[in-house]
């Protein structure tokens, strides 16, 4: 047994695609799509996909919404993670047409508990 929501784009029921097609003949729509809620050990009710049936339908949610999603956590200054000094280290490889060096840096964070913010 298995429950569901209606996907939560504001324009779902606008995007033509033959799964929304409902209704009789003569008198069709396109409807929000349903999303089946399956409530199983792997279930995860903060997984967006449980409340928009696309990633298209929930950019169309948080871009309506923008104003009110900012509200509920407000970023009023930068977050910080700490980090060791970056690490920039050379690579060399030698090829029959010469020698060929590229750069990599590496950023290790050191404690994600005690970022800053
Ligand atoms: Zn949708």
């Amino acid at each position: 047994m298995s429950d569901f929501v209606w996907c939560h784009g504001p324009n779902c029921h606008t995007h033509s695609t033959l799964d929304r097609v409902r209704g009789s003949k003569g008198s069709k729509v396109l409807r929000t799509r349903k999303i089946t809620q399956r409530r199983n050990q792997y279930y995860n009710p903060a997984n967006l996909y449980n409340y928009f049936c696309s990633m298209h339908c929930y950019n169309e949610f948080a871009n309506k919404h923008a104003q009110q999603i900012i509200k509920i956590e407000p970023r009023t200054k930068p977050l910080e993670t700490r980090i060791d000094d970056p690490v920039r280290e050379k690579h060399t490889h030698n090829y029959s047409f010469g020698e060929h060096s590229y750069y990599t840096t590496t950023i290790n964070k050191i404690d994600t508990d005690n970022n800053v913010g």
